[in-house]
């Protein structure tokens, strides 16, 4: 069977628009494609791959669990299950555990709770949920809804209601909203998708303070900045507050699928048995694969890692853009990254990614004006500087058309 790009558009639906690259095989931060053509990967699966592509610590821990036992389903607990929730609760404010499978599904688990959180402590009149514009919580329709961009959410009939949405960073915006009918606000501590826009910290904190004034669950959504992607474990552990409710995917399985939703037992207790569940939830070959990803971040050599990764990588980008000039702003923490691009490129982050592409470095956007950089956490510093150089190249093919 010949296995191409064209397959692609036989066999699938057509809701992506994949590159006509295809990777067959990689190792830390490089990837060879079908041709054995090599590229320096500043995407990392879209934030997932925090250690890299076959990380040794992570393939071992895959053999094992795959030579001991597969799904048992929530009929019955497992060991890497159990043990994975400990250490997330040993390393964060939270005592409880849900796991799923993606981000979307620990979203979904994470509103479900604050709805129920309200119903039985204030009674059905609480269940407003206020979000942020441009923010990103999946694409499930519940999360889809709650997210900032009505265009995603639009055209699937009738949508979940009691859902209201203002700007990130506009704290009068914010206060004017919420009342004691709100039930949560669900925010990410740093918007990705959005386009790489760190909070403030009047806004974290004054958000804080007026969900505990009226009671709300604040549902903080770190799926794409947990598991050290900011050089904090968690970026709420970088700013002055605590969530309520935390979700975490992407990096947490470090490209095996797998998400979770981390709380406190006195909100937890709602979630009664039968109330909410997940087949695949707690698969134990995700949460072993999960347990030595978090296992190898979770210590101060890889996440002051990010942080002088970081350094590096916003020096190289502006020694391009001081060249070039196609960036107003490097913005972002730790390996979320952001590149801006200037009134001229309006609209074309994407030409960028491509243009990267083809020089052999794999990038993303956040946008239509942003390009990201979510590289492995562990990249080493050659593969930072031989990326840049690849991506300098690109930058010059844009501007030169
Ligand atoms: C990616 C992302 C999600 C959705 O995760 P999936 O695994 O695609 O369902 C939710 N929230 C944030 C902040 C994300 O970046």
């Amino acid at each position: 069977m010949t296995v191409n790009r064209e397959l692609f558009d036989q066999v699938m639906v057509p809701n992506y628009a994949p590159s006509s690259v295809i990777p067959v095989r990689g190792e830390g931060s490089r990837v060879w494609d079908q041709e054995g053509r090599e590229f320096i990967d500043f995407a990392g699966g879209i934030a997932v791959n925090c250690l890299g592509h076959c990380h040794p610590a992570l393939v071992s821990a895959l053999k094992e669990q795959g030579e001991k036992i597969w799904h048992l389903s929530n009929v019955m607990t497992n060991e890497p299950a159990l043990r994975l929730a400990k250490k997330l609760t040993d390393a964060t404010f939270a005592e409880k555990v849900y796991f799923a499978n993606s981000g979307a599904e620990a979203n979904e688990a994470a509103l479900k709770l604050a709805r129920r959180f309200a119903l039985d402590n204030f009674g059905e009149q609480k269940s407003q949920i206020i979000s942020f514009n441009k923010g990103f919580h999946g694409r499930t329709f519940f999360t889809v809804t709650v997210g900032g961009q009505a265009a995603y959410s639009d055209g699937f009939g009738p949508k979940p209601g009691d859902i209201v949405h203002c700007d990130y960073n506009d704290l009068a915006a914010f206060e004017a909203l919420i009342s004691d009918s709100t039930c949560a606000v669900m925010m990410e501590p740093l918007q990705g998708e959005g386009g790489i826009i760190s909070p403030t910290a009047e806004f974290v904190e004054g958000v804080r303070e007026l969900c505990t004034k009226h009671n709300a669950l604040l549902i903080f959504d770190e799926v794409q900045t947990g598991v050290g992607r900011t050089g904090e474990l968690y970026a709420y552990q970088g700013l002055n507050i605590t969530p309520d409710i935390l979700t975490t995917a992407k990096a947490l399985g470090g490209g095996f699928p797998i998400g979770a939703m981390i709380t406190t037992t006195d909100i937890a207790k709602h979630l009664k048995v039968g109330t909410h569940g997940s087949t695949y939830g707690g698969n134990p070959l995700a949460c072993a694969v999960a347990e030595a990803a978090f296992d190898t971040v979770n210590t101060p050599e890889v996440l002051n890692g990010v942080k002088e990764k970081s350094a590096l990588f916003r020096e190289l980008l502006t020694a391009i853009n001081e060249k070039y000039n196609v960036f107003t702003e490097i913005r972002g923490e730790g390996l979320l990254i952001g590149a801006v691009v200037t009134e001229q490129f309006k609209g074309r982050a994407k030409e960028f990614l491509v243009a990267g592409t083809a020089e052999g470095v794999m990038s993303l956007v956040a946008g239509a004006d942003v390009v990201r950089f979510t590289p492995s956490l562990v990249i080493p510093e050659a593969d930072i500087r031989e990326g840049m150089a690849r991506f300098e190249k690109a930058v010059a093919k844009v501007v030169n058309g």
